[in-house]
């Protein structure tokens, strides 16, 4: 089954993702990771959105495309759920032919949404390690408040989830991707999910629209 994940941030895709991985065997598509991996291993398209990435701007779509051609192009078949990408209604557009070339068909789109309240609360209780990186929030607290569980660092609250910038980032989400819940309902494919519940309740309703 191929699955675009749809949802503004802050409503836990990434891990929902991790999670149909995980129980379905779809391989996770995150187009920011692919993009980070590119600039890691320093491919000719890694050194061309290097400066764009560490800029914060968005990398050109025609480069996004290329990548994404070569990853599910790269999976022979093999399902997968597509995290990141579309973002806006042009590449929900230009996505279709894509996946017409490569004679794959998707079978659903899952939007997770939350009321802006809820997200906000969310994101601002967000804490990053700032040496390992890893993530405590209200669903997984860190031991020690403020102390990292695994390197014993601090854990800080990251610029991009302070609410004032979370709520540029919705504004944002609403402007240029929610048209896209209109396009994939019009083909049919859309199913919302109410994302202001545990983790536990959203994979339990996962599970049961994605079994056969
Ligand atoms: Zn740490």
């Amino acid at each position: 089954m191929n699955l675009v994940l749809l949802g503004p941030p802050g409503t836990g895709k990434g891990t929902i993702a991790k999670f149909i991985e995980v129980r379905f065997g779809c391989a996770h598509v995150s187009t920011g990771d692919l993009l980070r991996d590119e600039v890691a291993s320093r491919t000719a398209v890694g050194l061309e959105i290097e400066p764009v990435m560490n800029s914060g701007a968005l990398v050109d779509d025609a480069i996004v495309l290329r990548v994404l051609e070569k990853t599910l192009a790269g999976l022979k078949g093999k399902s997968f759920v597509l995290d990141g990408f579309p973002r806006t209604l042009e590449q929900g557009e230009i996505l279709e032919p894509l996946l017409a070339r490569l004679g794959i068909a998707l079978d659903l789109v899952l939007e997770i949404d939350s009321p802006e309240e809820i997200i906000v609360k969310r994101l601002s209780a967000r804490r990053q390690c700032v040496s390992c990186k890893r993530i405590y929030g209200l669903d997984v607290p860190s031991k020690n408040e403020g102390l990292c569980d695994e390197c014993g660092s601090q854990t800080v609250l990251r610029k991009d989830d302070e609410p004032e910038v979370v709520k540029e980032r919705l504004r944002l989400y609403n402007d240029i991707t929610r048209p896209l819940s209109d396009f994939y309902s019009g083909r049919g494919l859309l199913r919302k999910i109410d994302g202001d519940r545990t983790l536990q309740e959203i994979f339990a309703e996962v599970e049961k629209l994605l079994s056969p």
